[in-house]
């Protein structure tokens, strides 16, 4: 288990109808790598009843913990940004996060290695529910400005869109969905007009959904195993 630290909620903002930005501070950050937006780490949430999170390993610590991604880390003022999707769903996360108060701790553990490395691939494909958005926009700012590609980013409702810089070359296509029985990832990537070359490919998102497009990804020409990474970040 990686190192545990814990911090405090520093700044709140609903970047959208449903993402709320949190950013958090605390001394244990000062050690915190720089440069690891798009990794995740895991958020240590407080019990019920209990205003801190009890870091440390014991009988059920993970049942206090999911997984969260570094949007941002500023290596000058050491505040760590992390954008929490928040819908209908309750879960311990998800109300933490539409509840949280400035102060309030939360404890991180991580992060793990950023699973998207190869930015000078020939072309990018990244896909993203909301969950996924805060890695696939960390990952599009990362690219260097010749790339090419597309990313396909599916949010509820239009006012969800983002601005993310992503290079000019990478065309992003935002998918308004907000019915989980409808892949429209998947049906993005049918649409897309395959490029010629080898993708560095990224997906996450739905389980169910993650799973049906890499069925469809290994058909495709170029596709190569170990330049993609195709993980379920949540399961409906
Ligand atoms: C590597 C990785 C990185 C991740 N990064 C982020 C991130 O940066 N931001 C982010 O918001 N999420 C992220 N997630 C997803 C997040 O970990 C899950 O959505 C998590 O389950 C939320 O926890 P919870 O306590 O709210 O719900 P849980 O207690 O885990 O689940 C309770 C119920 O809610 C449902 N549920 C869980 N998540 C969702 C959802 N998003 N929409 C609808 N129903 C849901 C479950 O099916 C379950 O029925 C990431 C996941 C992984 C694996």
């Amino acid at each position: 288990m990686k190192k545990m630290r814990m911090t405090q909620v520093a700044y709140i903002e609903d970047i959208g109808p449903h993402m709320r930005r949190i950013v958090l501070r605390g001394d244990d950050l000062n050690d915190f790598p720089a440069g690891e937006e798009s990794a995740h780490f895991k958020a240590i949430f407080p019990s019920p009843g209990q205003n801190k999170p009890k870091l440390g390993i014991y009988t059920g610590f993970k049942q206090w913990m999911r997984s969260y991604t570094v949007r941002a880390f500023n290596n000058q003022t050491k505040e760590l940004t992390v954008d929490f999707a928040v819908n209908d769903h309750e879960g311990l996360a998800t109300n933490w996060a539409k509840n949280a108060q400035l102060g309030d701790y939360l404890g991180v553990a991580g992060p793990g290695e950023a699973k998207y490395t190869n930015y000078h691939a020939d072309w990018h494909l990244i896909m993203a529910d909301l969950t996924a958005l805060p890695a696939a926009a960390a990952i599009l700012e990362k690219l260097p400005a010749t790339a090419v590609g597309t990313a396909f980013l599916q949010v509820p409702t239009v006012k969800d869109k983002l601005i993310i810089a992503a290079p000019s070359g990478v065309e992003v296509q935002w998918l308004i969905n907000d019915n989980l029985n409808k892949n429209a990832l998947l049906e993005g990537l049918e649409n897309l007009t395959w490029r010629g070359g080898n993708p560095a490919i990224f997906v996450a998102g739905e389980t169910g959904q993650t799973k049906a497009i890499k069925n469809q990804l290994k058909t495709k020409l170029g596709y190569i195993s170990k330049e993609t990474y195709i993980s379920g970040y949540w399961k409906a």
